[in-house]
């Protein structure tokens, strides 16, 4: 991976597109728009996809029972265009008509000894909070019902601050941790997550309350050995396959809920120190928002797609770049974020949302889109993002299956495939859609059906550009996990790891090909072959070159008026030389000089307040700074909000 230098991108750039426009030339009727403080117009298109389980149902008509497995919830995937302006400051607060938990860690070793704790953010005056049917495989820290306090005794650490805590629980070592999650051996051995119990809220007026998801923890066998770890700042942590993104504001869960998190808070923390090497970016995090009440609709989005750039034509997108707003320079295609554990961190959900990178933007009149954007669950496509795979049954009829597409598959279809710009036109064989209208069962027979060709969406849309001869077949996927005002501890980092880097593991040749579904699947195999998957992490920017004992960063950053550059100077990094301290424009352009004088061994910081060596402000967009200590030189990237 090579090292940051002062250079222009490479590369055609392309004028971001109004949201608005963008969003009708996608043929879409946003269900609703909103404002985010009149510095974020975001279109959040909304479906419930009543086709993601077998049987169809909607939130509304959904009963709740409990003891639902997470995945038999309606699932719903979030889909939002970038940010028109840079974005905005998040309060660290819950907002208001929300409440949250968190298991503190989030995953512990299954030996019995590792313990964690259960905290509740009711966020207002509740009379109490208790837990019960808690998992057999726990061992909890007393007899059911359990108490949460909120005294500051125990295990709670701040009295009324409406953070409810119960806890120890450990892992109840007399039952065998399952060797794989969901019994599926294509997921990695030792890892599995466990729902610990309900939650009941005791309302002020007595009426009781619960969360649509209960808490989940992860599991780790014992024997497993720890990932190697490097923090590379007070907010960043690595992994070889997963960074560890630490904020007080929660972004990927607001954003998930619709509550406005700030994702450019989280890339800038990565591209400040990681070189713009990915992809895709997968967010996750190990704490949960949910609105009130518990069946709110966002509260059944399972994933999120953010389009960041489209350097390709013909699938029914119009081209823009915003990968700016997140501190990338053109390489970031898109951001996913995923739910919590098992309805969010799942093979089918998490490449569903890689996926919305291409697929079913086309114009809804073609008749294969459903207008969310996802295929119809009454077409033929077979895709992650809707339909199911036809069969031929003889006769101009075909039979469906539910178990290829939206809720799981093995492949690709060809559509995708195409819209990837990774098979040519004439690899694609005509789509279905019934019209017999609902309600269609898995394995019934179709015969009353319409027709659409690959020669009708390139009529509509063009060609798909690039084709297969020179589009991107090389993916770089980056896991994040975003943590709440810690970062990860090392039982946590390791279960992430390990997952992050079985994602994108190479299939042995005399295996099958996985299954994405309710697992933790290999996606190596599933867009088929000549196409690479990895998410090993790059080497840091610039702080390997720095002297041992030095490291340099900058906060915050992104930033609108000032940030504070910070390093610290080695003994054998300080010998009387001068260190310069600079910042560049993108073209290379020496803006200002804010410092140049030898200085001690020991800690140093130097003030920028977005001004050029002639006083004037500079535009908002990324910028470098450059720390020359006379024995190596780091640059690190600024990027300044309007
Ligand atoms: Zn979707």
């Amino acid at each position: 991976m090579g090292h940051k230098t002062l250079q222009m991108p490479s590369g055609p750039r392309i004028a971001p597109e109004p949201v608005g426009k963008s969003a009708r030339a996608h043929g879409l009727s946003p269900t609703r728009a909103r404002r985010r403080a009149k510095l974020l117009l975001v279109v959040g298109l909304w479906l419930l996809e009543a086709a993601m389980v077998a049987t169809p149902q909607s939130a509304e008509r959904h009963t709740l029972p409990e003891g639902d497995p997470p995945q038999l919830l309606p699932m719903r995937c979030g889909l939002e265009l970038p940010p028109v302006h840079p974005p905005f400051s998040v309060s660290s607060e819950l907002p208001p008509g929300t409440r949250s938990w968190e298991c503190i860690p989030s995953v512990i070793r299954s030996d019995g000894v590792a313990s964690f704790r259960v905290e509740v953010d009711v966020n207002g005056t509740v009379n109490g909070v208790t837990m019960d049917q808690i998992t057999e495989l726990l061992v909890p820290p007393g007899p059911a019902p359990v108490t949460l306090r909120d005294d500051g005794l125990g295990e709670d650490r701040v009295a009324d601050d409406s953070v409810f805590t119960c806890g120890p629980f450990t892992y109840k070592t007399a039952i065998p941790l399952p060797p794989f999650y969901q019994n599926d051996a294509s997921s990695p051995a030792g890892l599995y997550t466990t729902r610990v119990g309900f939650v009941r809220i005791q309302e002020m007026d007595a009426t009781v309350t619960q969360f649509l998801l209960a808490p989940e923890v992860g599991l780790l066998r014992p024997d497993i050995a720890a990932a190697g770890t490097a923090t590379l700042s007070p907010e960043v942590m690595t992994s070889d396959h997963c960074i560890n993104v630490r904020s007080s504001a929660r972004h990927t869960q607001r954003t998930l809920r619709f509550l406005g998190g700030n994702l450019a808070a989280l890339t800038g923390a990565i591209y400040q120190l990681l070189p713009d090497a990915f992809d895709i970016l997968v967010f996750f995090s190990n704490d949960k928002i949910e609105r009130l009440p518990r069946n709110d609709s966002s509260n059944f989005v399972a994933g999120l797609h953010q389009q960041v750039l489209t350097n390709f034509t013909g699938t029914g997108q119009s081209p823009f770049d915003a990968s700016g707003s997140y501190g990338s320079t053109g390489s970031l295609l898109g951001i996913n974020l995923l739910d919590a554990w098992g309805r969010g961190v799942v093979s089918n959900n998490v490449t569903h949302e890689i996926v919305h990178q291409w697929s079913a933007w086309i114009d809804v009149a073609l008749g294969l889109t459903d207008g969310s954007p996802h295929y119809s669950a009454f077409s033929s496509v077979g895709s992650l993002v809707g339909g199911f795979v036809w069969s031929d049954h003889g006769v101009g009829t075909f039979l469906r299956h539910c178990d290829e597409g939206r809720n799981g598959a093995h492949h690709a279809p060809p559509l995708d495939l195409y819209l990837m710009g990774l098979v040519a036109a004439g690899d694609v064989a005509p789509q279905h859609v019934s019209s017999g209208g609902p309600p269609l069962d898995c394995n019934e027979v179709i015969s009353n059906y319409s027709t659409v060709t690959i020669a009708e969406i390139q009529n509509r849309h063009g060609l798909r550009t690039p084709g297969p001869a020179t589009a991107l077949r090389d993916f770089r996927l980056g896991f994040v996990v975003e943590s709440h005002d810690r970062l990860l501890d090392p039982t946590e980092m390791t279960f992430y790891e390990i997952l992050a880097a079985h994602t994108t593991r190479s299939v042995p040749p005399a295996d099958l090909d996985p299954y994405l579904g309710f697992n933790w699947a290999p996606l190596t195999r599933f867009f088929g072959p000549g196409v690479s998957w990895r998410s090993d992490v790059p080497t840091p920017t610039d702080t390997s070159r720095l002297p041992p004992g030095s490291i340099a960063f900058n906060h915050p950053n992104p930033f609108r008026t000032e940030t504070t550059i910070r390093f610290e100077l080695a003994p054998s990094g300080s010998s009387g030389a001068a260190v310069q301290v600079e910042i560049y424009d993108v073209s290379g352009r020496l803006v200002r000089t804010l410092l140049d004088m030898p200085l001690a061994a020991g800690p140093h910081a130097v003030i920028w307040d977005a001004r050029d060596d002639r006083r004037r402000l500079v535009p908002a967009g990324v910028y470098f700074y450059r720390l020359n200590t006379g024995r190596s030189v780091t640059t690190q990237r600024l990027l300044r909000l309007r």
